[in-house]
């Protein structure tokens, strides 16, 4: 007997497959079909979704229906998921902590060794036949160079640990996990003007909060080295792009490294294509196989045990 009517994006066969031996299955890839994904939302008692919109009317709609709204990524956007609407509607909205940690982690070296070694601008001066202008490529190594990580948690301990193959000091700036979490790991645990005045390479690894939003300012730019690289990693609002813009224009800092803007996809001329000290990728830091499926499955996983009556393991407030 199925337990319900399942909303999903298009995810991995062997997920789809396990759970139409469960439920009724109903398949829709909100961006190529975002009229049916919205006309779905209302009529289903679970969403499995990585970044689907669901409204607060929408969750009306589906009131005594609707029962879970399972993320499989790691946050949840609350502009596309609102959670006070989720819990006056008793919707539990599940997310996949710890899921693509790996994932972020390693794109976060691959563009720090991008910045530090101008991969991208060298990669197109050899297509353009440019071949002689290697000399302008000279770049920094990374052994015995500061990494400031902002935020350890999942993310940033492994970027913490893998900084550490790397032989690269470590300063963490995260003011709710003990000092001992970043000395455990041979790290100095760090205020974050004294971090951003010290580090050769900052990474951004905490969440988004009325607290983080716009913390990488004008004033805190300027505080870093004029030879330090910026990654963001993380949420794009983290990161005042005003001020980053006027920074890179200043040469007050050498580069950055951003998997995230503040309005995603970004504007068709965003101040920020200007510049070829500028690495960006359209937020492709959870886009591995293996994330997809961890992610995957345990939303999938969350949405039967809802369906089935019990608590999810990993809600996100308070929920039904
Ligand atoms: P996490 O919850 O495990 O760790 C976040 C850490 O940030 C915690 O240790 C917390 O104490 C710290 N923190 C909170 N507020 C802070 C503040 N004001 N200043 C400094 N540190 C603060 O999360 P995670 O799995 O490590 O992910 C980190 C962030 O990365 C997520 O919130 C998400 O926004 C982002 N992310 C991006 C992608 C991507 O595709 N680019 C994928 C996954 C996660």
């Amino acid at each position: 007997m199925s337990l319900g009517r399942v909303l999903v994006e298009e995810f991995q066969p062997d997920v789809l497959k396990w759970l139409r031996q469960k439920v009724e299955l109903v398949v829709v890839n909100p961006w190529v079909e975002p009229e049916r994904w919205e006309l779905e939302v209302s009529r289903v008692h679970a969403i499995i979704s990585r970044k689907g919109k669901i409204t607060r009317e929408q969750m009306k709609k589906g009131a005594g229906r609707l029962k879970i709204i399972a993320r499989t990524g790691v946050g949840v956007d609350p502009s596309r998921v609102d959670l006070d609407s989720a819990k006056e509607f008793k919707v539990w909205v599940t997310n996949q902590p710890g899921s693509n940690s790996l994932s972020v982690t390693e794109l976060v070296f691959g563009q720090m060794i991008a910045l530090a070694r101008h991969t991208f601008e060298a990669n197109q001066a050899v297509k353009e036949n440019r071949w002689s202008e290697y000399l302008k490529f000279i770049g920094m190594e990374l052994a015995e160079k500061t990494l400031g990580i902002i935020g350890m948690g999942n993310i940033g301990t492994r970027v913490a640990l893998r900084a550490r193959a790397f032989e690269m000091d470590i300063f963490v700036y995260d003011p709710y996990i003990p000092e001992s979490h970043v000395t455990a790991l041979g790290g100095k645990w760090v205020g974050l003007d004294e971090l951003l005045r010290e580090s050769d390479v900052v990474t951004i690894h905490c969440p988004l909060t009325a607290e983080t939003r716009g913390m990488i300012d004008e004033r805190r730019l300027a505080l870093m080295k004029s030879s330090a690289y910026l990654i963001n990693a993380a949420r794009g609002g983290i990161v005042n792009e005003d001020a980053l813009c006027h920074a890179l224009k200043q040469k007050k800092i050498a580069g950055a490294a951003l998997d995230v803007v503040e309005d995603e996809p970004p504007g068709k001329n965003h101040p920020l294509f200007q510049f070829d000290n500028v690495v960006l990728s359209p937020h492709i830091g959870a886009l591995t196989l293996e994330a997809s499926k961890r992610g995957e499955w345990g939303a999938a996983e969350e949405v039967i045990r809802v369906l089935e009556g019990k608590k999810p393991k990993n809600p996100v407030g308070e929920g039904a």
